[in-house]
């Protein structure tokens, strides 16, 4: 498949639920201003291709946990990262659209009730699971 005409963008795999499930409650200004930029640009383009990354991404450039470029939350988000793209299919360094993520966490992960398994340690699950609750039909 060629990306050629469509937006890119580089995540963390725990992060596509964080935007899929995303409530600005608790979070900085900033943090949630750039959260609303990922998920508008998302809405409006769910062809967008999102390339699965270990690495820190753009959303943790705004979050009060990156100390200089290293997660100090590395020891519940690495886990979590594991856990989303195995459940997903998929792999560090893949490329699938948004479009095709959303549709994988939702059969593999909300569907299947595995958002605190997946999520294990994020102090936000609780406020997630309402979202899931809220937003899906789950
Ligand atoms: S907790 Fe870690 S992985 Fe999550 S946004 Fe912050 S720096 Fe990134």
């Amino acid at each position: 498949m060629s990306y050629h005409d469509s937006y890119k963008m580089k995540l963390k795999p725990h992060h596509a639920l964080c935007i899929l499930l995303f409530s600005p409650e608790g979070h900085s200004e900033a943090y949630a201003d750039a959260m609303r930029r990922k998920i508008q640009v998302l809405d409006e383009n769910p062809q967008t291709a999102i390339t699965l990354t270990a690495q820190l991404d753009e959303i943790c450039g705004f979050c009060l946990y990156n100390n200089g470029g290293e997660c100090e939350k590395a020891e519940e988000t690495e886990p979590s990262d594991d856990r989303v793209l195995a459940w997903c299919g998929l792999e560090y360094g893949m490329t699938t659209p948004w479009s095709d993520l959303r549709e994988r966490l939702d059969r593999e992960i909300l569907a299947k009730n595995r958002l605190h398994t997946a999520c294990e340690g994020c102090m936000y699950v609780a406020r997630c699971d309402r979202e899931v609750k809220n937003k899906h039909c789950h």
